[in-house]
């Protein structure tokens, strides 16, 4: 008699619970373990000061069919749309983005316009042939002085190194369809089709805050008869003879299965393997990690700016980004009189301020605050709470790719042991890609079909179009 397939899935993120609950439903006897106390992952709401907040912004957004049936499958009509607003702050001047003409033409002038569209001119006459940088992909597309303004600050501060040596990957992956034209045209003639603002201007939010989706997984997994566990880090994959055969947890004790999925960090899971070859082994090394400090400041003030969040390209100020949770869902601030403000602040492990503590941030936050005029003198900040994010963006150095082929490779010889995820497949993933990669593997193991996993995210015409309001 052919019994239950027994899988276990290693985090509780977006990618692990998907495919979680798509197996437990299919009939799997399936176990989440999830190292955190929370489900969710870096998509996690929790509450604050009465509040609700999520890691940052988190806006829900996909063209794809299969994920938006799915987003509606779990979240129902429990979602608003919101209509977006969001600008870069550079040099004192506040730009929209998505770009708005006449904004960019009062804030450059009229000859800061002509000197972009001729940088923009003579870069397309001499376009850079096959780039291999974010610098050399952006500025062959837009030209140097819209790289300047638009691309450089913001990018560096994201990801620590120099433009010249972050990867064209994540342009590609980014800003691929985004065309300078098309901007330009859209900024000034308006849009008529509704097209534009469904796909673009306006996202889904669950109403409880994003963590909501990841709750409600949960729920359907355990419905299922899957079980979900907290506080359960898994030290490493046990494989044998080519198989995976199960996992060791922190904790020391060994669980067998007959698949696992991990969503923990490619590197740490691929050095926990037996008998890792040397040069796999050097290729984990070469890959690496940013993380993000989100510093929360509660200010009592309900009306402080209208966005749903800014990107923050100024080089004197240190944060990147900062969300304004007021401007959400009602449901986050309730008859609350003070708005929730989350600030983000890029590092890696060495750098000094990792270490700092609430006391450090919420002057250090304050006083940018201040700086970019988002908080004037007579407000007053209540109170500070810091979140770290470890290894939460996945750095595209150049090169990386070849390095996460290699293990890629290395991978492909292990039988019963997939990975997905942003940390879990070295993807600069947003939910929705997590998402399907969850629901792809679950596809893989109840059905035998392949599925391309390592694609995902990699080419965006996978499958078929649909957006959140046609979907089931
Ligand atoms: C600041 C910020 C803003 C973002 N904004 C957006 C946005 O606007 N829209 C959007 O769609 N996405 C956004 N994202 C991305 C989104 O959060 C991620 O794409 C998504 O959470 C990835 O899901 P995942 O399951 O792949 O990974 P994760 O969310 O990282 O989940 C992995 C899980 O594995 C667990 N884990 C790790 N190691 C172990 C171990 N050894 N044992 C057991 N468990 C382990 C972790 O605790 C975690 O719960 C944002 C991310 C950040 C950081």
């Amino acid at each position: 008699m052919k019994t239950q397939k027994k899988i276990i899935v290693i985090g509780a993120g977006p990618a692990g619970l998907t495919a979680a609950a798509k197996l437990a439903e299919g009939g799997c006897e399936v176990t989440v373990f999830e190292a955190g106390k929370t489900v969710g992952g870096l998509a996690r709401s929790f509450e604050l000061w009465n509040q609700i907040v999520d890691c940052g912004p988190h806006r829900f957004f996909s063209n794809d069919k299969i994920v938006n049936d799915f987003f509606k499958e779990v979240v129902g009509d429990d979602f608003i749309l919101i209509n977006r607003l969001t600008r870069i702050y550079y040099r004192k001047k506040f730009y929209f983005y998505p770009l708005k003409a006449m904004n960019v033409l009062i804030n450059i002038g009229p000859i800061g316009v002509i000197a972009s569209m001729w940088s923009y001119v003579r870069q397309r006459m001499n376009p850079i042939r096959n780039p291999k940088t974010f610098e050399d992909w952006v500025v062959s597309r837009f030209g140097r002085k819209l790289y300047n303004t638009f691309f450089k600050n913001y990018s560096e501060k994201l990801w620590g190194i120099p433009c010249s040596r972050i990867d064209a990957d994540w342009a590609a992956q980014r800003i691929k369809n985004f065309s300078l034209l098309e901007a330009v045209k859209a900024a000034i003639i308006p849009d008529t089709s509704g097209k534009h603002k469904t796909l673009v201007d306006r996202f889904a939010y669950p109403k409880h805050g994003t963590g909501m989706i990841y709750q409600k997984i949960k729920t359907n997994i355990e419905n299922a008869g899957g079980i979900v566990l907290l506080n359960a880090p898994v030290e490493k994959v046990l494989v044998e003879n080519g198989t995976a055969k199960g996992i060791v947890l922190k904790s020391g004790e060994t669980i067998l299965c007959d698949e696992v999925i991990s969503t923990m960090p490619l590197t740490l899971m691929v050095k926990g393997l037996n008998a890792v070859p040397e040069n796999v082994k050097q290729a984990c090394d070469k890959l690496f990690f940013r993380n993000t400090i989100l510093v929360y400041l509660e200010v009592d003030a309900t009306d402080l700016f209208p966005d749903q969040w800014i990107y923050v390209h100024n080089p004197d100020v240190i944060h990147g980004r900062i969300t304004n949770f007021r401007n959400w869902s009602p449901e986050l601030y309730g008859d609350k009189k003070t708005s929730i403000l989350c600030l983000e602040y890029w590092c890696f492990d060495e750098d000094e301020i990792w270490m700092k503590d609430e006391n450090y941030f919420h002057e250090l936050g304050e006083n940018e605050l201040l700086k970019t005029g988002l908080i004037k003198q007579e407000h007053k900040v209540l109170n500070c709470h810091i979140e770290k994010l470890r290894r939460c963006y996945p750095v595209y150095e150049t090169g990386y790719a070849t390095n996460v082929e290699v293990i890629k490779l290395h991978l492909d010889t292990i039988k019963n042991l997939r990975v997905i995820g942003r940390y879990g497949a070295f993807k600069y993933n947003n939910q929705d890609h997590s998402m399907l990669m969850g629901l792809l593997a679950a596809k893989e193991i109840l059905q035998g079909t392949h599925e391309k996993l390592w694609d995902i995210n990699t080419d965006s015409d996978y499958h078929e179009e649909g957006d959140i309001l046609n979907s089931k």
